[in-house]
């Protein structure tokens, strides 16, 4: 029995989580990954610090000869043109890695195939404001966080998808991922991040009667009309307007014309 997380009485969570088993060793969109490793650089005080053996050399050289060994020195990248070398291989610095939760953002087909190596991932941290804050979280309101409830003992409190910490991850990371490691969020809250998605990072291509105003004065056009019937049904509207429902086939879904 999969679902005997919540018996008849209890209190009904609002349950984004998906309470089927997962598949060890399968990954999907819309996947919590309670710990993958997560790079952070943060801006320091003055510069960005580079690491560097004792002579100098960089250490990836140093390890194509087996091994660095002994210290490495921290330098300011600031301190002169010369610390930086010129040839485009880059160089090592100072950052934090550190495994945390983090939501699976990729596609499930790109996950799947072989020729992909990597995943694209959001860390997840907690949201430590409750109230009007909290609120426009769960509403979708904040452009840059996908709101995640809690779901202990991995998430402990409200929590959310950074999306302005995007990153990858190099699948090896997870190359063996027991069920233990992931849980799935719902379809329909894996179709709300794909919403979400797609109006923080795109440029809106269509307006939602049930949560959009019409963003100019315009004549806004029904898509399920002219995607299913070539009917085109139309309603003008003021900036700011009300876009209502479509009167023929009851869609929610506005183009406007002539963008
Ligand atoms: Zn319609």
């Amino acid at each position: 029995m999969s679902s005997n997380a919540i018996t008849p009485g209890d209190a009904q969570p609002e349950n984004h989580y998906d309470l089927s088993p997962v598949e060890a060793n399968q990954l999907y969109q819309g996947e919590v990954l309670v710990d993958v490793p997560i790079l952070n650089m943060p801006k320091p005080e003055s510069c960005w610090s580079l690491l560097r053996t004792r002579t100098g050399r960089r250490i990836h050289e140093a390890l194509k000869e087996g091994g660095i060994g002994g210290l490495v020195q921290v330098l300011d990248s600031n301190k002169s043109k010369e610390q930086w070398y010129a040839d485009g291989l880059g160089d090592y610095v100072m950052a934090i890695l550190d495994k945390r939760p983090a939501l699976v953002l990729s596609q499930t087909c790109d996950i799947s195939q072989a020729s992909k190596t990597r995943i694209l991932v959001a860390p997840i941290r907690e949201h430590a404001r409750a109230g009007a804050a909290l609120d426009l979280l769960k509403a979708g309101k904040i452009g840059a966080a996908f709101w995640l409830e809690p779901h202990p003992p991995q998430l402990q409190n409200d929590s959310y998808a950074d999306l302005e910490q995007i990153q990858t991850v190099h699948k090896s990371y997870i190359k063996r991922i027991t069920d233990d490691r992931h849980f799935r969020l719902k379809a329909a809250r894996t179709r709300a991040l794909q919403r979400h998605l797609t109006k923080y990072f795109g440029r809106p291509n269509s307006y939602d009667s049930r949560e959009d105003k019409a963003p100019v004065k315009g004549t806004y056009m029904c898509t399920s009309c002219f995607y299913f019937d070539g009917h085109v049904s139309r309603q003008d509207c003021d900036e700011q307007g009300t876009l209502f429902t479509c009167g023929r086939c009851q869609g929610t879904s506005w183009i406007l014309k002539g963008r």
